[in-house]
Parts: C-alpha cells; structure tokens; sequence
C-alpha cells in the first residue's frame, strides 16, 4: 500500500477539566504518566499571557493587551517559562483568569492546544487539563473527567502549596481569591467552566490524590478501553 493511503488513526485524547486547585493537573499528570501519555497544563499557557502583561507594565483587565500578548506568545516561551515559580503564583493565577475572558486570547491558544492534542510528541496519545477541553478544545475526547472539591477543601489545599513554597498566604485571603476565580471561570462568556454532558464527575473533597487517580484510571479503563 501506497504510505500516502494508510489512513491515519487519531492517537486517544483524555480531557480533564475541573476547578482551581481541585486536584485535577495531579490526577492529569499521573494519568498521563500511568497510559505513557504527554500531558499538556492548559493552565500554563493562560498564565503565561497572564504572565506576560504583567511584567510588560499592563493591565490584565485590558482585552487588547491581552490579545496582544497572546498572539505573540510561542510554544518555545512556554517551556522557559515552566520552571519559573512566577508562573504559579496567585498574582499570576488571577491574571489568567482576567486575560481568558478575552474571546482573541482563547482563539490564539485553540491552535496551540489541538495541535498537541492531535500530535503529542511522543506519538501515543494526550492528556489536556483545563477548564473548557472536554467542551471546546476536545469535544470528541476519549474520556472526559470533571473535577472539583468544595471551595474550602480547594483553598486549604492552595494555602498549604503557597507556604510549602515559602509564599505569605492566609486562609481568609485564598478563599476570596478562589470564589472570584470560581465566579470569574464560570460566569464568562466565552468557553465558560462547566462539565461536559458525558463527562465523570469527580469530587476530590474526601479523597487523597491516589484515591483519585484510582477513581479517574477506572472510568477512563470503563469508558475508553485503555489503561
Ligand atoms: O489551572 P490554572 O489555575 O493554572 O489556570 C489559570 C486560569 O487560566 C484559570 O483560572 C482559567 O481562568 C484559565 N484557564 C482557562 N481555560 C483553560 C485553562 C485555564 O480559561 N483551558
């Protein structure tokens, strides 16, 4: 057979969004690890705008700064910047949050993250996590997964990462921050946080994270016939 007539099987995709600091990029990373996936953190590339505003003296608020800094941003900025603990921080957190309401900054990343989802490097296939992968950027994922826990599970979580870190963090403050970020992801126009109508619910509340990657390993096993 002609190699140009092999028809080309689409490599299975996991799509696992969810809220902020529900547990959801440690599930996708384990996932990714256990099946011998990539994994992509759409996260980072939200923040990574967010991110570039900031130290361009911008306001994240502003919709063209915004757009401006998105469509200028390359794969190779991403991976610089993944080391770097700004990236992670909840002034960065919120930024990203401001810059993704702008429907330009979404289309400047869609490419970006089907291009993975479609071609992940390693050529078996991928896990995206996010808020809108199972809706918008992957509506024919393999598997879906929907995690979230409740808001103040999540912000103890996020204050014992942020001191882990060394970061000054009270309780009182991160709880504030996450409802406006919960409030910010789903009330948007654009792509908002939402499940998708086929995706497993996951609630981390009472869960440790390797009771979680055994609940999202067994639908994924169940659903898509892998792992
Ligand atoms: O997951 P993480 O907290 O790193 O994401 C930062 C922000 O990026 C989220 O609060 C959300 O506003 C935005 N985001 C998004 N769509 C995605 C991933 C992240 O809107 N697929």
């Amino acid at each position: 057979m002609n190699p140009a007539e092999i028809p080309q099987v689409a490599t299975p995709v996991i799509a696992i969004d969810g809220t902020a600091a529900s547990g959801k990029g440690t599930v996708a990373r384990r996932v990714a690890e256990a099946l011998g996936f990539d994994h992509l953190d759409t996260g980072a590339l939200y923040r990574a705008v967010g991110l570039a505003v900031l130290r361009s003296g911008g306001d994240p608020g502003d919709a063209a700064a915004a757009a401006r800094a998105a469509q200028s941003l390359r794969p190779g900025d991403i991976g610089g910047l993944i080391g770097d603990p700004a990236l992670r921080s909840e002034t960065t957190g919120s930024a990203a949050s401001k810059v993704a309401v702008v429907p330009a900054v979404r289309e400047a990343l869609l490419d970006f993250q089907r291009g993975f989802a479609g071609h992940p490097p390693r050529g078996r296939g991928a896990v995206l996590d996010g808020r809108d992968i199972g809706t918008v950027v992957c509506p024919d994922a393999a598997a879906k997964l929907f995690v979230t826990a409740d808001v103040e599970v999540r912000a103890e979580r996020r204050l014992k990462e942020l001191l882990g870190r060394g970061a000054p963090a009270i309780y009182a403050a991160v709880l504030e921050d996450m409802r406006e970020r919960d409030a910010r992801d789903s009330q948007r126009a654009v792509a908002p946080l939402r499940p998708a109508a086929d995706a497993f619910l996951l609630d981390t509340s009472s869960l440790d994270a390797d009771q979680a990657f055994e609940a999202a390993m067994s639908f994924i096993r169940t659903k898509a016939g892998i792992g």
